[in-house]
């Protein structure tokens, strides 16, 4: 098989490769594209969208790999696979850096911090930049330096037509407009260029864990203490189980517990400061936080969520941290059947707060607390388990209803939640928008492998 123009590697079923390159992250998304379509640069991107158009084959785009519905791989049609694209160029004197659409974060942070510069990226090292930035991007930087998306200053787009055009905010700026956090339904992105901010090497960062039984005390007291929180300071409640990182002692593994896991970009000692309560609050079952390198802080995670595992989620926004929502958190959290199952819990505002709501395609700047139930079981366990923990996702979530905002993350959705849920990701107005640059740019919706927007 051949595709006119394209210098990369094709692997189609008989490829000795063909099952390792459709797996993606979440190990329950088992989908067989007809052909896998591994470019190595914008030209090829482009030539296997000029393929697909003129075979009428089904499109999924592939970055990291990373999304929890898996829409990265297809059945039947071509994956554009942007796997081999993983540069990343750092310009140490306009502090910026071009990145190619396959990169992991843990690539971007590599090559920054080497220079000793960030920007804001996931908080997990084997995350695609790809879909996270076209999303939206939260992380430990965002209440500093705004969303990954409030960084991009320009975009290298393969069009639904398959030219190669450029996206920022003077060519073609509606189209920026809707790459940032309009998802993968204008184009291919083949690079992405970001503004960059000095930051450590070192930081103060690691997380607190305390004993299940003090859930709602700890999140009556967290949420005062990040009401007054300094930009400077990233914190992410994690609830479930004491992960089995190197760093804790074994005999807490797997223990229920709540974690507060903070990052401070900024000078050490105000760091310290800035976590002294936190840290002194109740009787900690063990407090791992300290100086480190923000390129470890980066990854200390990422083992604890591999590729293969089978995943669920389901994702809303908070309003605030009530004593309703507290409720229910205590009530479901711990009745998790698998001890890898987790919630994650992003405290917003910042710097993401002060862009206008319009400037950009991300709709959830003004909520303060972004909610993840996050299921995770091993593949042997999915008849066991699978079934009872995605029943248990769904209780939890129907129990927090009455008391959560109507609007979600785009990037944690999962293949369930429908169309109803991805318009309550940009709410009326944004959606309204969107459609209508989907309309200009990709007419035929041949990019819909994704939280779809329908062209206006
Ligand atoms: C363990 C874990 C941790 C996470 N942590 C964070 C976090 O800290 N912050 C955060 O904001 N999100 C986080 N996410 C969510 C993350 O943003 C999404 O999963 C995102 O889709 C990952 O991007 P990817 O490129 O790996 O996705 P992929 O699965 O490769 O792609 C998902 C979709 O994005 C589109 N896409 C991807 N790359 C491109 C491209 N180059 N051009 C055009 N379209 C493209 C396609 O439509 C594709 O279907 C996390 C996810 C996981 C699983």
């Amino acid at each position: 098989m051949q595709i006119s123009g394209f210098r990369g590697e094709l692997i189609a079923i008989d490829h000795i490769d063909y099952d390792a390159t459709r797996a993606v992250w979440n190990g329950a998304v088992d989908r067989r594209p007809r052909l896998i379509a591994r470019c190595s640069g914008a030209a090829d991107a482009a030539a296997a969208v000029c393929y697909a158009r003129d075979h009428d084959l089904e499109i999924a785009v592939r970055g990291g790999g990373h999304n929890v519905a898996g829409t990265a791989v297809c059945d039947d049609g071509i994956v554009i696979d942007l796997s081999a694209m993983r540069a990343v160029w750092v310009d140490p004197v306009s502090r910026t850096a071009r990145v190619q659409g396959g990169a992991l974060w843990g690539d971007v942070d590599h090559e920054t911090q080497a220079h000793g510069l960030a920007t804001t990226g996931g908080i997990v090292g084997h995350t695609g930049v790809g879909g996270l930035t076209l999303g939206g991007g939260i992380g430990w930087l965002m209440r500093k330096h705004g969303l990954t998306i409030d960084n991009l200053l320009a975009a290298e787009v393969v069009t639904a037509e398959g030219s190669i055009i450029r996206a920022s905010a003077y060519e073609h700026p509606d189209l920026f407009w809707a790459l940032r956090g309009g998802g993968g339904n204008f184009g291919v992105v083949t690079s992405f260029q970001f503004a960059l901010h000095p930051l450590g090497p070192d930081v103060i960062a690691g997380p607190v864990f305390w004993a299940a039984e003090d859930t709602a005390n700890v999140l009556r007291f967290y949420r005062d203490f990040v009401a007054d929180a300094p930009d400077e300071l990233g914190n992410v409640v994690r609830l479930g189980t004491v992960p089995p990182l190197p760093a804790i002692p074994e005999d807490l593994h797997w223990r229920p517990a709540i974690a507060v896991v903070s990052c401070y970009a900024g000078a050490i000692e105000k760091g310290e400061r800035a976590l002294e309560a936190l840290r002194g609050f109740g009787s900690p079952l063990i407090d791992v936080v300290g100086p480190t390198t923000y390129v470890d802080h980066q990854s200390g995670m990422d083992d604890t969520l591999p590729h293969g595992w089978h995943y669920y989620w389901k994702a809303t926004n908070l309003d605030a941290i009530s004593d309703e929502v507290i409720d229910v958190i205590v009530d479901h959290m711990y009745r998790a059947n698998s001890p890898r199952t987790y919630a994650v819990m992003f405290h917003m505002e910042g710097a993401v707060a002060r862009v206008p709501n319009n400037a950009t395609a991300y709709a959830g700047r003004d909520v303060p607390h972004n909610f993840s139930i996050d299921t995770a079981w091993l593949p042997e366990q999915t008849d066991e388990i699978g079934a009872a923990e995605t029943e248990w996702a769904r209780a939890f979530f129907s129990a927090l209803e009455p008391h959560r905002a109507k609007s979600v993350y785009v990037n944690f959705l999962d293949a369930d939640d429908n169309t109803s849920r991805v318009r309550e990701a940009y709410g009326d107005e944004i959606y309204r928008r969107l459609s209508e640059v989907k309309a200009k740019y990709d007419p035929d919706n041949m990019f819909h492998h994704n939280k779809n927007i329908l062209p206006g």
